[in-house]
């Protein structure tokens, strides 16, 4: 028994798997004294129960009793009694924050009888109702599946009745018909009454929160943020504290610290005579804390304290919600805030200055998704731009989109390719797809922590929220503002740093971490004299460079032409890890490595051999030439050859042609002739890689001249070249041990031209899973491998990613067979074993093999920690990657 229910006085932060996180939290904060309202908390396991069996376990149904009595008990009250009647919340909370995701109800408990007890306990009769009617309202919504536009539609009329705007206004009377009203609404649309009964009420709203683990927008969330089907929800039953219970209560939202730029001091949200929801809700406008501290400087003061509190105690920016009863304050949540990029960046440095955490920490309080965030560009101040109207930024960034009006288009243009801005008048839930597909939010409605700021931020999509002076017309599709008129499929700007909002685009400019990164912290501080702007690329200076000197991986680039790894070495790149060579026969070369591969005779071969050694030379010394005293990584070539040879449907069509009408170009038939002999059915497990240079004469033997000889010329010119020769596709050690023997051969006669000793390293790219199984023999005969883990993927997997990304990833990533495609992030149970054998079985033939990889994985954060944790040297990835991976190469080993 007792595994399904704790008491918030039972548990602590650590039991986030069990409690969830809200739970947990409840627990700790209930823990360190703070002004918690008692309740308990039904674990994820009960949840876990429900999914397997869709039942409510019976065991349950029994600890929650013994539970509420204890609750009773605790509070003398007892749930929806017609004295002083106990309420309680039933409040969704999974291990990882889904904000607004869930379903929550309020004031469980309350029923035409009890709602007469709180009137009187309470001496307030309006708050009463207007309890009552929010209880109607959200279980009907949630519990009973009803739309919220039935109820929201009702609650207008009634204030439309009256003559008011604002709910507060409604009188007790009022809200008494209303609550009539929405009772009648609950009667037509399910055909039953509104349950008077507490228990079944908080019954009926436990299987709901439950149930809400599982509706389609939940999936949708965590598949985005990439959290596990099969965590489950907690759901944490919570005594009721009032913040509608006249002028001096209010509810709100609170951060230690600004959770959009990282600025010290407290901020947050708080609206006076309300409960929950409405904050969040953005419905009215709200007032700031410093506001609060003006009305109500006790709690203010008490709130202030519990932030410090709770600050010290987890170390770290937190978020709080918070009820005023009374002049009584009440802490409702907390936990460690999401933030902005920019903000990460600057509360970890704030931290460890004021010596609440170490370096080592700061750089795990940061990741490389916010710093490529980071890199992106900004809205140039100095281009031409018409500003329409400035409102709260809530999520920074600078996007550039069509204005479209509900989530649904946002989607569908998305998917045609259209950058989109989601004009909302404000956001709920059911938005979330078109706010993941849209490039930007815009809200006319709602504060900081409004349900579009908040997810803004999480996902990094920039926002700005509470632009009043927007008047969106649903009708028209079009909202018109300072004079001005905004059709769908309009272009508009906004601006997530500075709330500004622009008719038609605006031209961006580099970001000042980007300056940072390409040209130094000097440069990029004389760039602005914006104190935050630099204290943000002063932090992000800080904590590379203590990432830089943390991490045992080194990092490298794929880089294929002197510019690119001059690029990367700006960024931060200690070596070139795959230089790949075909682009260097594109254009006017395609002709002579054309030639080379389909010639039949020798002399003709030799001939293009010839004309193509000088040019492959001279790009080698370029690239060497930038990358002095780094290690320089050259693949051979492997190219896609129905990419180098002629068109064999176009050739054919030719020559039929040419046949029909006489005059044939001989030619022709003989290069029709090779190109059928070389046509492949399945190009990618084709002649390519090792494969092209055993089958075609001379061409890696030109290739390997190339760089012996480009390393001869930087070494007379008194520079410190470090190539090294990556033979690709390689399947087995003897293909490895003919291109190794033909290579010491070059280096020898290289060598001998230019009176120096070549001894270039000659590695292998490990990308056929065979090559991954025989790592013991293929070690013999190389110095280095590096995981090519693209084709890896693809060979192991046994499918093409061209393919098979846009046919079916999707399908398979709802259904779960993939939580992500094995393409961004490495797959470490199976690619990753094939890893792990190489690793382990080189290194016991060959100790000191060096081991890189240089597929796209090398850029990816988590793929990042894998190679790590497997003991690689050095990831290589794209230059503009180069800074994300210094960077989680730093946090992959503190
Ligand atoms: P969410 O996870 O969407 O924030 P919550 O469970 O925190 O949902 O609840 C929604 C709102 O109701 C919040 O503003 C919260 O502070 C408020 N609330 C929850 N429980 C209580 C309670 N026992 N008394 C007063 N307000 C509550
Ligand atoms: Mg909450
Ligand atoms: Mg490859």
């Amino acid at each position: 028994m007792a595994t399904y229910v704790k008491d918030f006085s039972e548990g602590d932060r650590d039991q986030k798997d069990l409690l969830g996180g809200k739970g947990a939290n409840l627990a700790e904060m209930t823990r360190l004294g703070l002004p918690v309202p008692p309740g308990f908390t039904i674990t994820t396991e009960a949840c876990r129960a429900f999914m397997r069996t869709g039942e409510v376990p019976a065991e349950l149904r029994v600890e929650v009793t013994m539970a509420l009595r204890r609750l009773e008990d605790a509070l003398g009250r007892q749930l929806g009694d017609f004295h002083e009647p106990l309420l309680v919340s039933v409040r969704s909370g999974a291990k990882f924050s889904m904000p607004g995701m869930m379903e929550t109800v309020l004031n469980v408990g309350l029923n035409d009888a009890s709602v007469q007890g709180l009137a009187q306990f309470s001496g307030d009769e309006r708050f009463a109702w207007d309890s009552y009617r929010r209880l109607i309202q959200m279980f009907g919504r949630t519990v009973l599946g009803l739309e919220g536009e039935l109820f929201a539609d009702a609650l207008d009329k009634a204030k439309a009745g009256r003559g008011v705007t604002s709910d507060v206004e409604l009188t007790a009377d009022d809200l008494r018909v209303l609550v009539d009203t929405f009772k009648e609404i609950v009667r037509t649309e399910t055909g039953k009454e509104f349950p008077q009964h507490p228990r079944e009420q908080l019954d009926l709203a436990i299987v709901a929160v439950l149930q809400s683990w599982g509706t389609e927008r939940a999936r949708l969330y965590r598949r985005k943020e990439r959290i596990p089907d099969d965590l489950g929800t907690a759901v944490n039953v919570c005594s009721m504290v009032f913040g509608n219970l006249g002028p001096t209560s209010g509810t709100g939202v609170a951060f230690t610290r600004n959770p959009s730029t990282g600025e010290t001091g407290d901020y947050g949200d708080y609206l006076v005579n309300a409960q929950g929801e409405d904050v969040v809700a953005g419905i009215r406008n709200t007032l700031s804390l410093a506001d609060l501290e003006e009305v109500d400087p006790v709690a203010y003061g008490e709130l202030r304290q519990a932030m410090r509190r709770l600050e010290t105690h987890y170390r770290d920016l937190c978020d709080i919600e918070f009820t005023i009863e009374r002049g009584k304050l009440w802490m409702l949540q907390t936990r460690v805030g999401k933030r902005t990029a920019p903000a990460a960046f600057r509360i970890a440095c704030q931290l460890v200055d004021e010596h609440l955490i170490t370096m080592d920490e700061a750089l795990s309080r940061v990741n490389g998704a916010q710093l490529s965030q980071l890199l992106f560009p900004q809205f140039d101040a100095d281009g031409e731009r018409t500003l329409l109207t400035k409102a709260m930024a809530a999520s920074p960034g600078a996007a550039v989109g069509m204005a479209v009006f509900d989530s649904v288009t946002a989607q569908e243009w998305a998917e045609e390719g259209k950058d989109v801005i989601l004009v909302r008048r404000e956001t709920n839930p059911d938005d979330l797809g078109g706010m993941i597909a849209a490039v930007g939010i815009l809200t006319a409605r709602g504060g900081k922590t409004s349900h579009a700021a908040v997810v803004a931020r999480g996902m990094g999509r920039t926002a700005v929220v509470g632009a009043e002076a927007l008047d969106i017309d649903m009708v028209t599709r079009s909202f018109t503002v300072t004079g001005h008129k905004v059709h769908e499929g309009d272009v508009i700007a906004i601006d997530g740093s500075t709330g500004d909002v622009f008719l038609g685009s605006v031209p961006v400019m580099p970001s000042p971490v980007s300056t940072y990164l390409e040209e130094g912290l000097d440069v990029a501080l004389a760039s602005t004299d914006d104190e935050e702007t630099r204290d943000l690329v002063m932090a992000v200076d800080r904590i590379l460079r203590h990432a830089d000197a943390t991490r045992r991986l080194h990092v490298h680039a794929n880089a294929d032409t002197a510019e690119d790894a001059a690029r990367a070495r700006r960024l931060g790149a200690e070596g070139i890890g795959l230089c790949r060579t075909e682009h260097m026969f594109l254009g006017e070369r395609r002709v002579l490595v054309e030639r080379v591969v389909l010639a039949t005779q020798d002399a003709t071969r030799q001939e293009a051999l010839d004309a193509l050694l000088p040019l492959q030379r001279e790009d080698f010394v370029d690239l060497l030439r930038e990358m002095d005293g780094l290690p320089t990584t050259i693949r051979l070539l492997d190219p896609p050859l129905h990419e180098f040879l002629p068109d064999f449907t176009e050739l054919s069509v030719k020559v039929a042609l040419a046949e029909a009408s006489g005059n044939v170009d001989e030619a022709d038939v003989q290069l029709l002739a090779a190109v059928t002999r070389m046509h492949e059915a399945n190009p990618m497990l084709g002649l390519r890689g090792v494969r092209l240079g055993l089958v075609v004469p001379g061409l890696f033997a030109l290739q390997i001249r190339a760089i012996c000889e480009a390393v001869a010329i930087r070494r007379v010119a008194g520079g410190d070249p470090h190539a090294e020769i990556m033979v690709p596709l390689v399947g087995s050690v003897q293909e490895l041990r003919i291109i190794r023997e033909e290579a010491l051969g070059i280096m020898a006669e290289v060598g001998a031209e230019h009176g120096i000793t070549l001894d270039l390293p000659v590695g292998v790219m490990i990308e056929l899973p065979r090559a991954a199984l025989t790592a013991d023999r293929i070690a013999e005969e190389a110095q280095f491998f590096s995981f090519g883990t693209n084709d890896l993927t693809q060979t192991t997997w046994g499918f093409s990613r061209d393919d098979v990304e846009g046919a079916f990833f999707a399908q398979y990533t709802a259904n779960g067979v993939l939580s992500v495609s094995p393409f961004e992030t490495i797959d470490a149970k199976g690619v990753g074993r094939l890893v792990r054998i190489a690793v382990e079985e080189g290194r016991a033939t060959r100790p000191d093999l060096t081991i890189g990889v240089c597929g796209e994985h090398g850029g990816d954060p988590e793929s990042i920690r894998f190679f790590d944790s497997v003991g690689l040297d050095y990831v290589s990835c794209s230059p503009f990657r180069v800074p994300v991976a210094r960077l989680e190469a730093g946090r992959a080993s503190v």
